[in-house]
């Protein structure tokens, strides 16, 4: 977060991502909230502990909602701060495209994002619905390390990564 305070200082285009299971997400968001800025929100990929972290993906849901509350609050527009939400989840997108809605966000002011090539027909439907959606494509030739972390993310992937490999 120091990092990402100085790079906006220097007029640097920089964002931060929060993750939905952190307990400290609250008040790191209220900060980044003040400030302004953009702030991706995501459930959170990796196994933390209980002392940081929500375990159940109920408890983390709900923060996840919880927390979209806030990014989409009167404060959050008034100070000029720009909504992310990585997330598949359409449970959660069509509870925040509602939200939205209600508290008056036009649709181009907040934006949804996803992994390129996850729920791909969802995607589009998305879109044509009108949402704003943007695609993490990650590209380069040092694959092995980012492919690690997506079949530890999702096992299916393996699949996928399996498919592509052979393909080549
Ligand atoms: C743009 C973007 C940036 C991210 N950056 C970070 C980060 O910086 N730090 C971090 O900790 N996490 C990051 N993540 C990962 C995030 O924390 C979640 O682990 C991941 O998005 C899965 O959670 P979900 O919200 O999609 O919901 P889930 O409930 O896990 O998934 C919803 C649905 O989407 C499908 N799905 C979800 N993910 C995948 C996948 N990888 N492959 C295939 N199907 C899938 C599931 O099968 C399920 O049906 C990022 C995610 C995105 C989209």
């Amino acid at each position: 977060m120091d990092l990402h305070q100085a790079l906006r200082a220097a007029s640097l285009p920089a964002g931060l991502t929060f993750q939905a299971y952190r307990h400290r997400t609250e008040s790191d968001l209220k900060g980044a909230i003040r400030t302004g800025g953009a702030v991706r929100l995501v459930k959170g990929a990796f196994a933390e502990g209980k002392s940081i972290a929500f375990t159940h993906r109920r408890e983390i849901d709900e923060n996840f909602l919880r927390l979209a509350g806030m990014m989409l609050s009167e404060e959050a527009r008034e100070n000029g701060f720009y909504p992310i939400f990585g997330t598949h989840d359409d449970r959660i997108i069509d509870r925040i495209i509602r939200m939205a809605h209600r508290r008056g966000w036009p649709a181009d002011a907040y934006e949804f994002e996803m992994l390129y090539g996850v729920r791909c027909r969802y995607q589009e439907q998305l879109v044509r619905s009108g949402a704003k959606l943007r695609l993490y494509l990650p590209f380069g030739t040092d694959w092995r390390p980012y492919a690690v972390r997506r079949v530890g993310e999702c096992p299916q992937n393996a699949a996928f990564l399996i498919r592509s490999l052979v393909r080549r």
